[in-house]
């Protein structure tokens, strides 16, 4: 497992198996945020351990619903856990079907546990000024995170897992991926972090358009 840290109070801990996993911790003022929860509950301990005595209570997100962004999400007494509206349902519906097929992966523990606050466009913390909005494109339940204030992005899926694989899998369409991307355009972020890939600059949003035409 390896610790990237980003500026003051963003870390990405970065799990490798067949393929790097990464789960991403910003350290706000009011609340501690875990965008993902990876493979499952031993992604979430060295995390928690980084956390050490910071008790401010923890808002966990599910950038969307695929097997290696929520299985650690039994790992939290009582959480809050955020995801688009369509993440919760796909979570029920797909959980037995991925846990077969992609069982091997786990590590530790894996329980199901559903998202608890669930939105449609955009969810805002002011105080953290940490802003969650819906970005459908590597699947329909997408959403990214964006940290305001270092100007950090989190964009799920929706960069590939590889420098070669720049465009992710696309389980919507490529018009609403590539919609997405556009959005991005507007995003003034320095640092782009996604689930499996190194952190990226903004400029890759430039090389998947081009790989998109
Ligand atoms: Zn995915």
């Amino acid at each position: 497992m390896k610790i990237t840290k980003i500026q003051n109070r963003n870390v990405v801990f970065t799990f490798h198996t067949d393929f790097d996993q990464n789960v991403h911790l910003i350290k706000g003022t009011t609340y501690n945020f875990i965008i993902d929860t990876g493979l499952g509950q031993a992604c979430m301990e060295p995390v928690l351990d980084y956390l050490g005595t910071d008790s401010k209570p923890i808002i966990v997100v599910n950038t969307h619903h695929h097997w290696d962004h929520i299985w650690g999400n039994g790992s939290f007494r009582n959480p809050i856990l955020v995801s688009h509206r369509l993440c919760r349902e796909l979570i029920q519906e797909k959980w037995d079907e991925m846990l077969g097929k992609y069982g091997q992966y786990s590590m530790g523990k894996v329980v199901q546990v559903l998202p608890t606050l669930v939105f449609e466009n955009e969810l805002y913390f002011p105080e953290d000024r940490v802003r969650l909005f819906y970005t459908p494109g590597h699947t329909i339940d997408s959403i990214s995170v964006w940290d305001e204030e270092e100007h950090v992005l989190n964009v799920g899926d929706n960069i590939g897992d590889s420098a070669d694989a720049i465009v992710p899998s696309i389980y919507t369409s490529k018009e609403i991926y590539k919609d997405t991307i556009l959005k991005y355009r507007d995003v003034e972020a320095n640092t782009w972090v996604s689930g499996h890939n190194g952190i990226c600059e903004k400029e890759v949003l430039e090389r998947i358009l081009a790989e998109l035409n």
